[in-house]
């Protein structure tokens, strides 16, 4: 069985096993469950416990909290009490990144932990005991692989390939099914969409060969704010859920996080309650399900509003309620003598949720490779709004890239400065460059490691403090933040990379 889901034609949920966190559920036949994480300091009891009440009276119930020591992961205790006042049923897992011990405490405190695998590299015994702390107290766990901190032994086999996130994950899941620990969750997140995408497909696959049901939790990490965070969650986690993967998710915007809770619900309910509907099969052997194929016709995928000679093109619509399922239908295994354009209508009025039901519905059309143009209708949007919104699909795909793109985190207990308003100023000051990714980071501890492939980083160092890089290589350290955009865009000239912006402002 060579395949990550029961047909690329055919709509169905993958099947899972229930995973119970506080008062919820996970996986089974539950509905997606949305998640976020708090940005306030964990040791500030009252302060976070405001944000989780924010979250909570927009409907999310599962909220995560980072936990770098053992105080804060002590101190999920007290704020867990003073939310439960008003909100019986919160359920709050501790982010633990880099030491052991600090889970074995979150363990005794949260509904749920996250573990980094690349932590718990050795056979010392320590994962071991963080599962009897589980066991006793009915605690889950996630085994949450990042594509930036893989671990060495991972890495030195795989590289950072989404091959190596699979691999890294099933270890774990393995180790926890030998000691008989199933309450497990697990998850592989990157901030390029192609690579979550096609790793997450792997590791499905992989367990569903090795006969497990562990429920997945999806995210893209770092996906920026406003309409291109939205989109490039939307392509990343709508990807896989057109499948029937994906069992909880989380949409990491650089806002507030109870901003998360509306969009991540949006993009589920895109998905429930869809009529059964069944399409011609096709020959899957020729849909490229885990790696990037080039287009016959090699070109930048094309906007309807651009095109000038139309019968150049062979335009595709879809218009059932599975439109992934019925373009794979009509278009895999078939042969065209034309460039073939995606078309779809809606009429949807909310911008929010047309940008997320639109990236949903073609951005894993083009991370397949199954098209070579995007042709979008609406009503209640103009010619460009429409535009934008497809612009920042296919930026999301990676298949044309046509404005800077920004990798910021959704801040945490880390963060050493207000990255929302320092994220609005990088981008008026960058955005009319074309094709660099700038990432923005709240902290040094993960923020070069997440910060994947931009090819510049404003990192969080000292309180007020920035650390800037050209790739993975730090350039200046410690630089005073008043300072920092400047020197920013003094590296990116520096390298011959800087266009002065016109009065309009080009994209
Ligand atoms: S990069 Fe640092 S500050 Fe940003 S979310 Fe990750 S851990 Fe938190």
């Amino acid at each position: 069985m060579n395949k990550y889901c029961n047909s690329i034609t055919r709509f169905s949920r993958r099947a899972t096993r229930q995973v119970r966190v506080g008062n919820h559920i996970i996986g089974g036949s539950e509905p997606v469950v949305v998640q976020t994480m708090t940005n306030t300091p964990t040791m500030d009891t009252a302060a976070s416990a405001a944000q989780i009440e924010a979250i909570a009276r927009k409907g999310g119930r599962i909220v995560r909290l980072t936990t770098r020591d053992e105080r804060e992961a002590a101190n999920l205790g007290p704020i867990g009490e003073a939310v439960r006042v008003n909100y019986p049923d919160v359920a709050l897992v501790a982010d633990v990144h880099f030491v052991p011990a600090v889970a074995a405490v979150a363990a005794t405190t949260a509904d749920k932990v996250r573990i980094n695998p690349g932590n718990y590299n050795d056979r010392g015994g320590r994962f071991e005991e963080l599962i009897e702390l589980c066991r006793k107290r009915g605690v889950a766990l996630r085994i949450g692989v990042n594509h930036g901190s893989l671990a060495k032994k991972v890495f030195d086999i795989w590289g950072d390939t989404p091959e190596g996130m699979a691999a890294s994950a099933m270890e774990f899941l393995e180790r926890c099914r030998e000691l008989d620990f199933h309450n497990v969750v697990v998850s592989l997140k990157s901030s390029n969409v192609r690579v979550m995408v096609y790793a997450y497909r792997l590791l499905v696959r992989a367990m569903r060969e090795a006969n497990m049901d562990y429920p997945v939790h999806l995210g893209v990490t770092e996906a920026g704010n406003l309409l291109e965070g939205r989109i490039k969650s939307a392509v990343g986690i709508g990807a896989l859920l057109a499948d029937g993967i994906g069992d909880t998710i989380r949409v990491s915007l650089t806002e507030a996080p109870e901003n998360e809770i509306p969009a991540a619900r949006m993009l589920v309910e895109h998905f429930e309650n869809r009529p059964e509907e069944e399409f011609e099969e096709v020959d899957e052997s020729a849909f490229g399900a885990y790696e990037y194929r080039a287009r016959p016709w090699g070109r930048v995928p094309v906007l309807w509003s651009e095109v000038q000679h139309q019968e150049e093109y062979e335009v595709v619509e879809a218009v059932s309620h599975h439109p992934v399922q019925e373009w794979r239908s009509k278009l895999v295994g078939k042969e065209f003598s034309k460039p073939v354009v995606l078309y779809r209508r809606y009429t949807t009025a909310d911008k929010e949720l047309f940008a997320i039901e639109a990236a949903a519905d073609f951005g894993v059309m083009f991370i397949d490779s199954l098209a070579d143009g995007i042709r979008i209708e609406n009503p209640n949007f103009s010619q460009e709004e429409i535009d934008e919104i497809a612009l920042i699909i296919l930026q999301a795909a990676r298949v044309r890239i046509s404005r800077t793109e920004y990798i910021a985190c959704p801040s945490c207990g880390r963060t050493l400065y207000d990255i929302e308003s320092t994220l609005a100023a990088i981008r008026e000051r960058t955005e009319h460059l074309v094709g660099l990714k700038i990432g923005v980071m709240g902290c040094i501890v993960n923020g070069p490691g997440e910060m994947a492939d931009a090819d510049y980083g404003y990192v969080g160092g000292l309180p007020d403090h920035i650390s800037l890089y050209r790739g993975k290589s730090l350039v200046e350290r410690n630089v005073p933040q008043a300072e920092a955009i400047d020197r920013l865009v003094e590296l990116i000239k520096a390298d011959g990379r800087w266009v002065e912006p016109t009065t309009k402002g080009s994209k």
